[in-house]
């Protein structure tokens, strides 16, 4: 046993261990960062520009991580020990995994610049996040494979590839129901406010000024429901995630009969 665990754990793979937590911790920050600069809907031009070139540095050096490995791996994937194919892969993984979350922060870019009170930006989250836990599945299944060719069971990975399974079946299902739900939402009665930066132009017509009790901002585009409250479509996408009733009288709002007046 120790001399295996010698064979296996030498100063080579010690260092690529290092190497690889270091590199998880580095790419945990960035992700951090940016879910704080999006969550806290920060506009400022100098500190998204910062993130994206970092994003750009991060993901070229796991490229050139990954590529190194994966020519070793192709010339002598043979005589590879199992701990560094595992690390190896692990490259391949956090480059998945730092693709998927600068595509993510770009669309949330848009949404934070150009289109405020985006509905789909849920759904396309669950997309991608479908798309690159399936491309995970499918690395963690070919170095599971590998490794059991050369007649070892790799118990670790066959956590993780349960674990992939799982979470692709939780997010189809997630994926659907968000679909549902947001094409009911969808039906309810449109209506539009006036912009309160912009005056009014002569000869249009003059929209009343209406508030959103969720947000307590203007809304120039919004939905009624049949109680007559109106809101914005976001803010009202997040409260009915959470209660099914009017955020203002509280009267049950019901999603599924056909609302008057669609636009
Ligand atoms: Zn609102
Ligand atoms: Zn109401």
């Amino acid at each position: 046993m120790s001399v295996v665990l010698q064979k296996s754990l030498d100063i080579y793979n010690i260092m690529s261990l290092t190497i690889i937590l270091f590199e998880w911790v580095i790419h945990w920050l960035v992700f951090k960062r940016t879910k704080g600069l999006i969550g806290e809907e920060n506009r400022n031009v100098k500190e998204h520009f910062r993130l994206i070139v970092l994003y750009l540095l991060l993901i070229a050096q796991d490229f050139c991580f990954s590529y190194i490995f994966w020519e070793q791996f192709r010339k002598h994937g043979n005589q590879m020990s199992d701990i560094y194919l595992i690390l190896g892969f692990e490259c391949i993984r956090i480059l998945i995994k730092s693709i998927e979350e600068c595509f993510k922060y770009h669309v949330s870019l848009f949404e934070l610049y150009y289109a405020e009170q985006w509905l789909e930006k849920k759904f396309v989250f669950n997309c991608v996040s479908l798309v690159f836990d399936f491309m995970d599945m499918v690395a963690n299944i070919r170095v599971f494979m590998f490794i059991m060719s050369r007649g070892a069971l790799p118990i670790y990975l066959l956590g993780e590839i349960v674990d992939n399974f799982t979470r692709l079946a939780t997010s189809l299902h997630a994926l659907w129901k968000w679909r549902q739900f947001i094409k009911k939402l969808k039906k309810l009665k449109n209506v539009k406010g006036s912009d309160p930066d912009k005056s009014p132009v002569e000869g249009e017509e003059e929209l009343p000024e209406i508030q959103c009790c969720i947000c307590l901002h203007s809304i120039r585009s919004g939905k009624e429901l049949s109680c007559g409250h109106k809101f914005h479509l976001s803010c009202l996408r997040s409260w009915l995630i959470e209660k099914v009733e009017c955020p203002t009288c509280r009267k049950p709002v019901e999603l599924d009969k056909p609302q008057e007046n669609n636009v």
